[in-house]
């Protein structure tokens, strides 16, 4: 191994949490290195993390690409445009996903570039007394000296034991990448990922049945919110089955076969071409942390860490999926620039209160702050105002009148606790709640705002007003 290298930080991972700690470190002066093992379909290696080779970016492309085909054989007709039977080609859709990929991993090594980052492609370990060895691709070690280290490792697929990834059995690397619309393609779980990969081979017509464990249908969402989103996935003909719990899987001539108990307790068995598993991610510390660092890893596999990300080590920091907290790009994000200008000395902060959270489905659901549910059970009194996209104009005139808005404010002081949608363009719109959360607004000062006309954005304004029963287009 050479002489170490001398850092003022050292960033092991290069996805969004890594990359914008590494590029914002280096906007403040600090002399960066920042470490990916990642290899791109190309085999060259691919900066930007599971974001930007293998989730956010590549699904979204796809989900474009089927949205407009979908829209051809559904909504077009609409609007009195006819033409012969649409047709995909799947090789092609991929390669276009492919390459704005690439346009974008490549686009990261160009701003490392930029800020004078040193980039090092291959495995990154820490060691105790915050130096990092690096087992490069082409063979050779390097060890790197650093004042500050910050962990952004990210996270993996979770397998499960009885369904093993293979050419049948894929997570959302394979799921990304088919060759070919799987005649049936099964999921287990009805989480984003499920969804949102269910929602593209759906599209393009597949018969698609995802298989989710718990009772409920997205949980985590406002009830109402899931109840319109489960009944247009119906109507698009998602086959959603609740309370299923799978426990084996056998991959045969004629497809994957899949045992599991329904919500009666009833043993069922589907058979499909794919099967996608999309349970969960799992943090990727395996290998990360060499014996004695004394960094402390949880039983899910996390890096402890307290609330300015900090490991409780010396000059050692973790951020993203690898850490507690939601599994965001944009948290990983917020997290990686905080722990930056915190080691400059700046006050880096992360306001978990506000973290938008998206699925980007036809509707789409969008979210920030506190559920209907969430504060009836912990007593916080509260009033709701809510929007149907079916009355604004913008919507209906674009054939896309599914869905609403839906404010939560605090019943005594009107503070904005909460904005909850589902219909077109909502992960664009749940910003108007974001913005007006961190300024600490109110549901007044959010109605008293003037919204352009027609914009979808008027369901937010009259989802406002109506926390004080003055919508203007419904009767309060
Ligand atoms: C299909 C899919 C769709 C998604 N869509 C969205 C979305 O729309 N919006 C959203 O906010 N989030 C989305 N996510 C989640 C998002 O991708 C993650 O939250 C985000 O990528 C986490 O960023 P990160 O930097 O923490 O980790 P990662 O993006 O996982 O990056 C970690 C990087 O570190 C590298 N690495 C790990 N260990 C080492 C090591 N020891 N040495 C060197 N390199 C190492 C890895 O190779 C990887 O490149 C999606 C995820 C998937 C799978």
């Amino acid at each position: 191994m050479s002489e170490q290298q001398q850092f003022d930080v050292v960033v092991i991972g290069a996805g969004p949490a890594g990359y914008h700690a590494a590029i914002r470190a280096a906007q403040l002066g600090l002399k960066t290195a920042c470490i990916d093992a990642a290899l791109g379909k190309d085999g060259k290696p691919a900066l930007g993390g599971t974001c930007l080779r293998v989730g956010c970016i590549p699904s979204k492309a796809l989900l474009d690409s089927s949205r407009q085909f979908w829209n051809m054989g559904h909504i077009f007709d609409q609007h009195g445009i006819s033409f012969d039977k649409p047709a995909i080609d799947v090789k092609k859709m991929v390669a276009r996903k492919d390459g704005i990929v690439k346009q974008f991993t490549g686009g990261i090594a160009a701003l490392f570039k930029a800020n004078k980052i040193t980039a090092f492609y291959g495995f990154g370990q820490l060691q105790p007394g915050n130096v990092v060895t690096v087992k490069q691709h082409d063979g050779s070690e390097v060890a790197l000296k650093a004042t500050n280290v910050i962990l952004a490792a990210g996270s993996d697929s979770i397998e499960l034991p009885f369904a093993k990834f293979g050419e049948h059995i894929i997570d959302n690397v394979g799921a990304l990448d088919l060759e070919k619309v799987p005649k049936r393609l099964g999921v287990i779980g009805a989480g984003v990922i499920g969804l949102e990969l269910g929602s593209v081979w759906k599209r393009l017509g597949a018969e698609v049945t995802i298989l989710e464990g718990l009772p409920n249908f997205l949980a985590a969402a406002d009830a109402e919110v899931a109840k319109v989103a489960a009944r247009e996935f119906k109507k698009q003909g998602l086959d959603i089955k609740l309370g299923c719990k799978c426990t084996a899987t056998e991959v045969k001539k004629d497809g994957v076969h899949i045992s599991y108990t329904d919500d009666k307790g009833a043993a069922q068995e589907l058979v499909v071409d794919k099967l996608l598993v999309a349970v969960g991610r799992r943090a990727a510390t395996k290998g990360l942390l060499a014996d004695g660092t004394g960094v402390q890893v949880n039983e899910r596999g996390q890096i402890v860490v307290d609330e300015h990300c900090h490991t409780g080590v010396d000059g050692v920091w973790a951020v993203g999926d690898c850490v507690r907290g939601p599994m965001l790009a944009h948290k990983g994000f917020e997290e990686g620039i905080a722990v930056a200008e915190l080691i400059a000395g700046l006050p880096g902060h992360v306001n978990f209160d506000t973290i938008p959270w998206v699925i980007y489905t036809e509707p789409e659901i969008a979210w920030v702050g506190k559920t209907e549910e969430q504060l009836k059970a912990e007593g916080t009194p509260y009033k709701a105002g809510s929007f149907p996209f079916a009355a604004v104009g913008r919507a209906v005139a674009m054939a896309e009148p599914a869905g609403f808005v839906k404010v939560l404010a605090h019943a005594e002081t009107d503070t904005i606790l909460g904005m909850h949608l589902v219909g077109a363009n909502v992960s664009e719109l749940v910003h108007e709640g974001v913005l007006a959360m961190e300024f600490k607004g109110s549901a007044d000062d959010l109605a008293r705002i003037c919204h352009a006309h027609p914009s979808l954005s008027e369901a937010v304004h009259d989802a406002a007003m109506a926390v004080h029963k003055r919508a203007i287009h419904k009767a309060n």
